[in-house]
């Protein structure tokens, strides 16, 4: 089964979030669970935290359909203490919101090193931020999202991501996120479905499949390689359809959500039916 569909509003409160992912006719999706430029948030109350599952259950969203995305402005490898802290209080916080709300992923961004420390060293603490993150939760895995690499951010390439992987204590709860964009921008080709082959091919045998927990299904407006990340509409930017008609056909991306984070907010319900028609077996554009 493929679950498709887009990084949704949360606004009036999180339980609005499956209500717009149904209006799109989605079977998937992302939200913030708090305001994402802020570090602080009000605790989640019982009524929402209730209304959510409700929305959820009734609009047949299961956990595993849902893809939370913390604030911007953590960075989990954050070269100074203090910083790194505040950094780590607030994923502890995104962590338990979720699980909270009954959730079982947290997408995130690896961190930075503000060319202040070297990459070996920034992995090592972002790793340990998860480390610690995973002990003071139970059943929310801490999901890596892949980056286009722009300034000093880490997880452009599989190996830093896999290096992070390798220093998680427990394996069942650490996975990651690719984001079509980023793995594009960090020059990974997927403009034809023999580079999408090899990218992936490139992903299993450095990360593995087994640790894919969802998707950013999204155009890229910059170049191969350029690491800048901008985003654009399926089929308009300089990736092209042929990578979201191999996602849509090939069976290791089913069963995991696979979201949106196009420009357009007014084409997503058409983008997600044409993703749906790829997985039908259809090649052309509608
Ligand atoms: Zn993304
Ligand atoms: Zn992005």
């Amino acid at each position: 089964m493929y679950y498709v569909g887009a990084h949704v509003s949360a606004s009036g409160g999180v339980e609005n979030a499956p209500l717009n992912a149904a209006a799109i006719g989605a079977n998937a999706f992302a939200l913030f669970t708090k305001n994402q430029r802020r570090w602080d948030a009000k605790p989640l109350t019982a009524q929402s935290i209730d209304a959510f599952k409700r929305n959820c259950d009734e609009h047949g969203f299961a956990p595993e359909q849902i893809l939370p995305h913390d604030s911007y402005l953590i960075n989990l490898g954050h070269p100074e203490a203090e910083a790194l802290q505040k950094s780590r209080d607030a994923f502890i916080d995104e962590m338990q919101r979720c699980e909270q709300l009954g959730l079982v992923y947290l997408n995130f961004h690896p961190g930075s090193h503000l060319r202040k420390i070297d990459v070996s060293g920034c992995l090592r603490l972002i790793a340990e931020s998860i480390n610690l993150a995973l002990d003071k939760t139970r059943g929310v895995t801490a999901v890596i999202e892949n980056t286009a690499g722009q300034g000093s951010n880490l997880g452009c390439r599989f190996e830093q991501i896999a290096e992070i992987i390798d220093r998680v204590e427990d394996k069942s709860r650490v996975g990651v996120c690719l984001d079509t964009c980023h793995t594009f921008a960090s020059g990974y080709d997927l403009r034809t479905a023999d580079a999408c082959e090899q990218t992936f091919a490139e992903f299993s045998r450095v990360v593995g499949f087994n640790y894919l927990c969802g998707m950013h299904i999204n155009d890229s407006k910059a170049a191969l390689g350029s690491r800048v990340d901008r985003h654009h509409s399926l089929g308009q930017g300089e990736i092209g359809w042929a990578v979201f008609r191999y996602i849509m056909q090939d069976p290791r991306f089913e069963g995991v959500p696979l979201v949106l984070e196009t420009i357009d907010e007014t084409i997503w319900a058409d983008e997600i039916q044409q993703l749906r028609r790829f997985s039908q077996g259809e090649v052309e554009i509608a």
